[in-house]
């Protein structure tokens, strides 16, 4: 079986219990193609609060025969998925695409990552087997890794399915059942998936798909009987997400936020690399990520090399814009007409005052959300272009004289998610590597995530991680059981 929807059949169900039912409620979303700013339609459900009691009824019906089933049968039923995933492939990239506006090589990394994700968290089902103790002082300690029960993903719109895969794969995998709750912004694909569900064998209740906008995942943050919200999203956001948890059962709450991540180069550096690396960084999803190298700090010894290059890449990035429907293109639109005056105005805030625009700042054509890549110069360390996350293909170009100034800048923000330095002094680069105040260092490379290694952030770029691991400890909570043998 395939994907039973389509661009011209868009989904406007919602996806309880393995059936696609209408929503209780009579609220409605409305979704415009990006690239030219036309309807795609106006009758997404948005879930409330009787949609999201009748899922996590559903949820929590199933979760005890769930839990339970053997590694095997759970295993076959992941990596199913993923071989469903694979095989539609085209038409879950094309429902995303639409109202993301991300190009087809995009669709193709998420799809990959979100495969990847449920087959690599299939193979640990049988390989997370908790601890024990030695029994020498008389009691023989098991430790079991219990899942938590309801959980729920709330995932943004700028990764809308390999996002997925990094929730519910774990989340499922440990025997736990799940609620998807996609970005208001791209609900097609995410709902389109019931369907591959239901094909590849999750019990009714399991897996189901609330589409919904801020209200629906407020009703599950705050949700009595979810027992974990898994976020990816914005910092303010993530803060509301997680008082509503403690307000509520104190839910255990994972979050992926936002970022202004570092890319430090050094005169030692490989320079052809370095710029390779920082302009597809900022430029990848029309810079709609929350790990890309958004200030670049460049040693004075080849500053004016460095930026002649990285303009040179950044004018080149400007022609691979277009149609995200036509195969050769590689930067699509902003993701709508909000995000596109977001970035517009911080480009238009930055020419006053904050630094020097070096390249790009237009808009490319008169219909879609198309901006150039965008860099600015001798930027004010204190400037908003500077310090704040703008999320789309604008960077800030910095000029160093010493490591210890660059380091102090560097870390001087309460984001903390993706760093990167490039030099060929292993000593530099490791001092260095460990000086930076985030989740994840690139060395001669940045803004790049592994299925196997912990992804997220420090400070108020997240809690908790995703992958590896790591995923599993986060959707389970380990149970101490202590044997008397002397008894
Ligand atoms: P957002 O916070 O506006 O929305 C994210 C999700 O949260 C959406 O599904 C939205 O409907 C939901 N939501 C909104 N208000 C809510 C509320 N009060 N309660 C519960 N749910 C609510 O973020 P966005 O604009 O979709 O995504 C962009 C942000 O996400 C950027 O800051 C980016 O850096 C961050 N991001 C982080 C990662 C990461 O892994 N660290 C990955 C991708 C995106």
């Amino acid at each position: 079986m395939s994907v039973q929807y389509s661009t011209k059949n868009l989904p406007k169900q919602l996806f309880i219990n393995n059936e696609y039912v209408d929503a209780k409620s009579s609220k409605k979303l409305s979704l415009y193609n990006p690239k030219d700013g036309s309807l795609l339609s106006d009758d997404v459900p948005l879930a409330g609060e009787q949609d999201v009691d009748a899922a996590v009824d559903g949820a929590e019906k199933a979760f005890p025969a769930w839990k339970k089933m053997s590694a095997t049968q759970r295993r076959g039923i992941l990596s199913k998925f993923a071989d469903l995933i694979e095989q539609n492939a085209e038409s879950i990239a094309q429902l995303s695409r639409i109202s993301l506006g991300a190009p087809s090589a995009f669709g193709a990394f998420e799809i990959g990552l979100c495969a990847e994700a449920f087959r690599y968290n299939a193979g640990f089902i049988d390989k997370f087997g908790g601890e024990s103790w030695p029994q020498e002082d008389g009691f023989l300690k098991i430790v079991r890794n219990e899942p938590l029960g309801v959980t729920a993903g709330i995932v943004p719109w700028n990764g809308p399915i390999g996002t997925i895969g990094l929730k519910a794969g774990p989340a499922l995998a440990t025997g736990n059942c799940f609620i998807l709750k996609p970005s208001e912004k791209t609900p097609y694909s995410s709902l389109a998936l019931g369907t591959l569900i239901k094909e590849a064998g999750f019990p009714p209740g399991v897996f189901q798909i609330l589409t919904g906008d801020g209200s629906t995942g407020a009703l599950l943050a705050s949700h009595m009987r979810v027992r974990k919200v898994s976020f990816t999203g914005s910092i303010s956001t993530g803060k509301k997400i997680q008082e509503m948890a403690a307000k509520s059962n104190l839910k255990r709450v994972t979050l992926e936020l936002g970022g202004k991540s570092p890319a430090v180069v050094f005169d030692d550096c490989n320079l052809d690399n370095a710029v390779e690396w920082t302009a597809n960084a900022i430029t990848a999803n029309t810079g709609q990520v929350c790990f890309a190298a958004s200030r670049v700090y460049v040693q004075e010894g080849i500053y004016d090399k460095f930026i002649e290059k990285y303009k040179e890449a950044m004018k080149a990035k400007a022609k691979e814009i277009g149609d995200p429907d036509e195969k050769s293109t590689n930067i699509g639109p902003l993701v709508d007409e909000a995000q596109f005056k977001r970035v517009q105005g911080f480009i238009e805030r930055g020419q006053q005052g904050q630094g020097t625009l070096a390249v790009g700042g237009k808009r490319v054509g008169t219909t879609g959300f198309y901006l150039e890549p965008t860099v600015f110069t001798d930027v004010d360390p204190k400037s908003e272009i500077h310090c704040e996350e703008i999320f789309g293909p604008v960077s800030v170009v910095k000029s160093f004289k010493t490591e210890k100034e660059i380091m102090e800048l560097s870390n001087n923000t309460n984001f903390g998610l993706m760093a990167g330095v490039f030099t060929q002094d292993i000593n530099k680069a490791l001092r260095v590597a460990s000086d930076f105040e985030s989740g994840m260092v690139g060395i001669n490379c940045v803004s790049l995530m592994f299925m196997s290694t912990p992804f997220g952030g420090s400070k108020e770029s997240g809690l908790g991680r995703e992958c590896g691991i790591h995923a599993l400890r986060a959707f389970t909570e380990p149970k101490t059981i202590m044997i008397n043998m002397n008894y």
